[in-house]
């Protein structure tokens, strides 16, 4: 697996690396990028999600899709007000 790649970029945007960025994904269809940034290093999208609310990376990549984005805990955090589906359709444009 990409452990180390994944710690590696982690600890790269943490420095605030001038190499990797966070982005706004476009084109996407899927709500779940309200709640997630992709990452950029070199000038390359890796395929990792950032979540905006922890700052964890999750693996993806277009071919596995947001499944396991959906899946993270801050998406299912009953701190957050009430259930994922909800906040999506509740969160204004
Ligand atoms: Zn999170």
């Amino acid at each position: 697996m990409h452990v180390e790649k994944k710690s590696e970029l982690r600890s790269l945007l943490k420095s605030g690396d001038k190499r990797c960025k966070l982005v706004e994904p476009r084109n996407t269809k899927s709500c779940v990028w309200r709640f997630f940034n992709l990452v950029q290093c070199d000038d390359r999208i890796e395929p990792y999600a950032c979540c905006k609310t922890c700052g964890d990376l999750l693996s993806y990549s277009g071919k596995t899709g947001t499944g396991s984005l959906l899946r993270h805990r801050c998406l299912h955090s009953s701190s957050s007000n009430g259930k994922f589906g909800i906040r999506i359709s509740r969160t204004p444009l």
